[in-house]
């Protein structure tokens, strides 16, 4: 006799979603959640919802649980009511930019960002008819000039790349508040060395992609502020498509778990290497906020806590010498990103920068022969020996 069909028919067990029972007994760690969609119960959920009566999650693109996890974990970190996690750092500065400005309106940015931000302003944001000043974010008096009457946004980086002069954000803010102006602050590269918006950012951008990830697994954006800000992003970040996925914020949860005591240790060995590599006799010029020669030292000194970072930038003086010490090199990849466990390195001038003119870096000080390294957290000993090694094949 053949077997009565089962029911109901196995097309339609295979095709309906499983029970979620949930556990009297919660996870420890946060359950990674793809669903691109939520479940009403009835109507009156459905209008409950959009009057903000209930709270809770519809569709993946407008958030969902570890997004809204990882947001409340790096407002807190930041001293801000809000967050929001956005598909990368460009992403996160795209929905700022979006958010803020409009035709005819200006954004004013310092010298020597990111070069995508600069590309994503000076050149996409001009197409649409915002236009940009410059200005030094270590000098706020060159704020003064550049803010112009439809001057809505100011835009800096806590540490620039790859030169890593400090932004002055107190200095810029107390000219930014009076005038009604935003100020962001990028913080990719300084996470937990200070807080800017303490210091009177309104907003801060991190790529959470670098350090916050930590493990070069993720590409993920942040943007942090007032509840009101980030209330006006968000639904331009969903409109244009720039929020981030579950997987990447579960994957920075993660990787921010660990985050205090990486970059403590990073910042030490990013120290103890600034401090080797100056004394080196095949390197004509070491980079480091730590360092008394830096220009920036004292201002570091007094807002920087917990170490000067974990980046370091060195010159070898002339691009051969920094193609000889790359193949020199055993264990430092050169892998143009930051912010790994491991140490990488990046030459600007065939990455970062290069699409700029010999012009451009020299008015910057960035020469051909510069490195830039993302120190990890391996121990300093097994670094300085890579390192030592190679730059002694170079000779001086
Ligand atoms: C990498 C980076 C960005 C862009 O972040 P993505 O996640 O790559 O989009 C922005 N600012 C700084 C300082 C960065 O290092």
């Amino acid at each position: 006799m053949p077997d009565s069909p089962p029911s109901p028919d196995p097309a339609t067990t295979c095709a309906r979603p499983p029970r979620v029972d949930p556990s009297a007994t919660p996870p420890l760690v946060p359950p990674l959640q793809l669903s691109t969609v939520y479940e009403f119960a009835d109507l009156d959920r459905v209008d409950a919802f959009y009057q903000g009566l209930e709270q809770g999650f519809v569709y993946a693109r407008d958030g969902h649980p570890n997004a809204a996890q990882l947001a409340a974990k790096v407002a807190r970190l930041e001293g801000a009511e809000a967050a929001l996690a956005c598909a990368s750092g460009m992403a996160a500065e795209s929905a700022l930019l979006l958010a803020t400005l409009g035709q005819g309106d200006r954004v004013a940015i310092s010298e020597g960002l990111y070069g995508r931000t600069t590309l994503l302003v000076a050149g996409e944001l001009a197409r649409f008819g915002v236009e940009h000043d410059l200005f030094d974010a270590t000098r706020p008096d060159t704020l003064r000039d550049a803010l112009k009457p439809r001057t809505r946004l100011v835009f800096a980086e806590t540490l620039s790349n790859p030169l890593l002069r400090l932004a002055d954000v107190a200095g810029l803010a107390a000219i930014t508040r009076p005038a009604g102006v935003l100020l962001a602050v990028d913080h990719t590269f300084a996470p937990l060395l200070c807080r800017p918006l303490a210091l009177g950012a309104d907003v801060v951008v991190h790529s959470a992609t670098k350090a916050i990830g930590g493990h070069s697994d993720v590409t993920l954006g942040l943007l942090v502020g007032s509840r009101a800000l980030i209330g006006r992003v968000a639904p331009i970040a969903s409109t244009f498509g720039l929020t981030g996925n579950p997987f990447d914020c579960w994957l920075a949860l993660r990787g921010l778990s660990t985050l205090a005591v990486r970059a403590e240790r990073a910042s030490a060995n990013a120290r103890e290497l600034a401090g080797r590599l100056e004394a080196h006799r095949a390197v004509e010029r070491v980079h480091y906020p730590g360092l008394p020669g830096h220009p920036d030292h004292a201002l570091a000194a007094r807002t920087l806590a917990g170490g000067f970072g974990a980046m370091v930038s060195f010159d070898v003086g002339s691009r051969d010498r920094v193609d000889a010490l790359i193949r020199a090199l055993g264990h430092i990849p050169y892998a143009p990103s930051l912010g790994d466990v491991s140490t990488t390195l990046s030459h600007p001038t065939t990455t970062s920068h290069r699409s700029q003119t010999p012009e451009q870096w020299a008015r910057q000080g960035i020469t051909p022969g510069l490195i830039r390294l993302s120190v990890g957290i391996e121990a300093a000993a097994d670094l300085w020996a890579d390192l030592d090694g190679a730059l002694n094949r170079l000779g001086t």
